[in-house]
């Protein structure tokens, strides 16, 4: 080892402290990478493993991306879940002696981002720091590329909800089991970071470092040390990420998560929320209905509020009135769309000038936005609104930080700091003339050509240039003799007919021209970090326009909606009672147009219809109907308008969401283990003022298995919480507890038989199916003519029974599986299906028996029915023997 090259031996030096990243190592133009490091990254990178001589026997591998272009490539090692530590020359090469200082300037990981183009503009990049202690834990993620910053202290059982409703992108943590982590990270597409417990401690007063004491007072950390430690930890990582103390982080928002609704993860991914359960896209979810930002910073505010819903009355009314007042106001409604759509993203720009990574073509871009500010309040103040037009006191119209990109920037400026091409001339005396040196050096010289000839008489006096002394004035020595030199000309070089001299002036002048393009470039350097510090020491300003920007941008966009989708004003009630009049599923209609989607009403409360038990057929619209009423009524807490033509929407303190043995969701575990801890968590959780939403729970095990455990979960909730739930179930059984239980009330999808077929007419009707029409759904679903045919064929063998058919239909799709080609003749199969066949039909004989209406036969009915009876008996005989 100690035959390493000096260079080699920085490396490992430097190495040491960031095992756990990739190390960029800067040579001249390069990024290089070495030993391990060197071969994930050409393979991940797709780049070419070379050698270089360490000094070892071996050479070392190495691999290398060029500086200009490493962007693309940090992004890339990200993306497949590697952190980078970017390793920069910490002296000028040209003046250091031997070997240039190197030092880590900053590591990147994914909560850590700055990179463009892994950023998505329209959602936050959060970094996430838990810290636990006892059974409480401290919350606090911060968006460094936004400022956002927030924090909260929270019971240990709520943290899948708090990170489901976060969706951070990476997750510190202290002291928290790191499997359950990494199952909620795994969810969220979180990267965790299992090497985060270090950063865990005081020794370096991180608070106070990016703080004042003042502040840090107030925030009376020292009575809630949960959320202190979760905040040392979040601020020592960022701290030895971007290894600067910057700050577009100015305060942190403390917020009880019992100020919104309460949504756990399964919720939010069942009701799509803000992304699909299968593609995981915007695209589908609630959020794309709803989206009509114009600029980024509105898009992620929106996705915040769907996140969040307000459970305060009072807080959803405001919003709902001043999106009220632009939905009825079309003109200033289409005005505002197009001032906003010119605006920036404030925000963002702020955090790269807090990080020194803002370029002098987006300080232009900041100005645009601030120009835009104006227009916005004029178009507010000047509206026929109430409340729209208070906001317009809460914005700084920031004419001096316009002035000041306006006078100093040129319009078109480059995108880097040091080539040049940033600064007005009419901005800085020093580049005005730098400039016009360069322009006209040409002209500069002739006109002290002109000056000297005048001042001395001699009017073949001219100035030359060479290389070795530069511009000289050259006068004949004939002329010398005749006319006096004055003084302040000095000789430098003598030729057999003349004398060439230089003067302070001309040397300047010289100089000037020679460096004015390298003196510009540096000078307008300079100039830029000025500029830029000045706009730092106003980012809070700044930043609260961003925010008051974001705020109008939402309401327009919700305005928008309402009007467009045509919405309603939900009102918010303190009455019990949940009563929405044709209703809609908001994205379902989306997709296929309002005119082509039936809307239902739904009414519930907490004494006599608090529980509707839905039957009806598959494909029928059961699960919609369901997310439809828990979309209105989120979208009320929201402060939105809502798909209907009339909503009373009582104050719903939470919102569950569960789908029958859903594959998608579970995570190794058995579909129905999952499903019955789904229910669990509901049934512990949910309160009288919640609303569930339960769909085909119990699916996921036998059928009296389920049927029974569905039975009693409704029971439960009845007796027990009295919740307001929609219950969507398979179990005509179910509907008998419509009459043994006040409380309940029964529905059905209704559906309307043509013959053979079936047509849904997706209307929500009092009552319970009584059919299941499972072969008919088949029949539409293309199945093979043979198999629904025979299916008919056994169903009339076992009518009378709707037990049966679920249980049947399942053998049947198994032996159809199991044998190449499906033959219900087949020896052993017909036997194991005719067993459970025999005890269905027992049960279906029993019930016949007591069903029997003794006393009103006659003889002759009697005589028949127990005639079948028997015949039925026989059947079951045979088979069992
Ligand atoms: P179920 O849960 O009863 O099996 P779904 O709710 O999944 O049925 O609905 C099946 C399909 O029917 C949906 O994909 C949707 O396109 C359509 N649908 C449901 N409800 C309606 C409605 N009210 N109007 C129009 N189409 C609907
Ligand atoms: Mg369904």
């Amino acid at each position: 080892m100690n035959k390493l090259t000096p260079m080699m031996k920085q490396y490992f030096q430097i190495k040491e402290n960031y095992k756990d990243s990739i190390l960029f190592f800067r040579l001249g133009d390069f990024y290089e990478m070495f030993f391990e490091d060197a071969i994930v990254a050409s393979r991940v990178l797709e780049i070419a493993l070379t050698g270089k001589n360490c000094g070892l026997e071996e050479r070392a591998p190495m691999c290398g991306v060029p500086f200009h272009s490493s962007s693309s490539y940090i992004s890339k090692l990200i993306e497949n879940g590697y952190k980078v530590a970017i390793c920069e020359q910490v002296e000028d090469p040209s003046v250091s002696k031997g070997l240039v200082k190197r030092d880590v300037v900053r590591v990147v990981s994914p909560g850590t981002v700055m990179e463009e183009n892994l950023l998505d503009n329209k959602k936050n990049n959060y970094l996430l720091s838990v810290y636990k202690e006892d059974n409480t834990i401290g919350i606090s993620y911060v968006d460094i590329t936004t400022g956002d910053f927030y924090a909260t202290r929270i019971e240990e059982s709520n943290l899948i909800e708090e990170i489901a409703k976060v969706q951070p992108k990476e997750v510190i943590y202290f002291n928290v089991e790191s499997e359950q982590l990494q199952t909620i990270c795994t969810l969220n597409n979180s990267y965790l970071n299992n090497d985060s417990s270090m950063y865990y401690n005081d020794d370096d007063n991180i608070l106070e470092k990016y703080f004042s004491k003042d502040y840090i007072n107030t925030l009376n950390l020292n009575e809630n040390i949960h959320m202190k430690f979760s905040l040392i930890g979040l601020l020592n990582y960022i701290f030895s990420t971007q290894k600067q103390i910057s700050s577009n982080i100015s305060t942190i928002s403390i917020y009880n998560s019992n100020d919104f609704m309460s949504i756990d993860m399964f919720t939010r991914l069942n009701l799509e929320l803000t992304r699909t359960l299968r593609s995981k896209q915007k695209k589908g979810s609630l959020l794309h209905v709803l989206d009509r930002t114009n600029t980024a910073m509105g898009g992620r505010l929106l996705r915040k509020w769907i996140e969040q819903p307000l459970i305060n009355k009072e807080k959803i009314q405001e919003r709902l009135d001043l999106i009220e007042e632009i939905k009825d106001d079309f003109s200033l409604r289409e005005d505002l769309n197009e001032e906003l759509k010119n605006i920036y993203d404030i925000e963002r720009l702020c955090g790269k000038l807090a990080f020194e990574k803002i370029n002098p073509k987006e300080l232009i871009n900041l100005k645009e936005s601030i120009k835009k500010i104006p227009g916005i309040k004029e178009l507010l103040r000047e509206s026929n609104t109430k409340h729209m037009k208070k906001l317009v006191n809460d914005i700084d119209d920031l004419i001096d930080i316009y002035k000041l990109i306006d006078e100093s920037i040129i319009e078109e400026p480059s995108l880097t700091l040091k080539d040049g091409n940033i600064i007005k001339s009419s901005y800085d005396e020093d580049i005005n003339r730098l400039r016009d040196l360069t322009k006209n050096g040409a002209a500069v010289i002739s006109e002290i050509e002109d000056k000297e000839r005048s001042k001395t008489g001699i009017k073949s006096l001219k100035i030359g240039f060479n290389k070795v002394f530069g511009y000289y004035i050259e006068i004949t020595k004939a002329n010398l003799k005749q006319f006096e030199t004055p003084n302040y000309y000095i000789r430098k070089q003598t030729l057999s007919n003349a004398e060439r001299f230089i003067t302070e002036e001309l040397k300047t002048i010289e100089e000037q021209i020679l460096n004015a393009k390298e003196k510009i470039k540096d000078l307008e350097y300079s100039i830029f970090i000025q500029v830029r510090s000045r706009l730092y020491e106003n980012i809070n300003r700044i930043q609260q326009v961003a925010k008051t920007i974001a705020f109008i941008d939402v309401i327009n966009s919700l305005g928008k909606v309402a009007y467009q989708n045509n919405y309603c004003k939900p009102n918010i009630t303190d009455k019990d009672k949940l009563c929405i009049v044709n209703g809609r599923h908001p994205v379902v209609e989306n997709i296929i147009g309002e005119e082509n989607f039936v809307p239902n009403d739904t009414e519930l409360n907490t004494s006599d219809s608090k529980i509707g038990i839905i039957t009806g057929p598959n494909m029928a619209g059961k699960s919609t109907y369901m997310r439809q009423v828990s979309l209105i009524a989120l979208l009320a807490h929201i402060g939105s308008f809502v798909p209907a033509q009339r909503a009373d929407i009582p104050i719903v303190d939470r919102i569950f969401t569960r789908v029958g043995a859903s594959d998608d969701l579970s995570q190794g575990q058995s579909t129905f283990m999952v499903e019955m801890t789904e229910v669990s968590h509901i049934l512990k959780n949910a309160t009288k003022n919640s609303l569930v939403i339960l769909d085909e729970i119990g699916r996921g095990t036998s059928t009296f298995d389920g049927l029974s455990l569905a039975w009693s979960i409704v029971e439960y909730i009845n007796e027990k919480i009295g919740c307001k739930t929609l219950f969507a179930t398979h179990y005509h059984e179910l509907t008998e507890l419509e009459e043994k239980l006040f409380g309940i009330k029964n529905y059905c999808v209704a559906v309307k038989e043509q013959g053979e077929d079936i047509i849904f007419l997706r209307k929500i009707i009092k009552g319970g199916a009584d059919q299941s029409y499972g072969i008919h759904v088949a029949k539409l679903a293309e199945l093979p003519e043979a198999v629904i045919k025979r299916a008919n064929e056994i169903l009339e063998q076992l009518e009378g029974c709707e037990e049966k058919k679920e249980d049947f239909s399942m053998k049947v799709k198994e032996s159809a599986v199991t044998n190449e080609e499906y033959s219900i003749d087949n020896k052993k199969d017909a036997s194991n299906e005719q067993i459970s066949f025999g005890i269905l039909e027992k049960e279906t004989i029993l019930k016949e028996i007591l069903s029997l209406n003794i006393v009103g036969m006659t003889p002759i009915d009697a005589m028949n029915a127990l005639y079948n009876l028997q015949n039925k008996a026989k059947l079951i005989g045979d088979d069992v023997n």
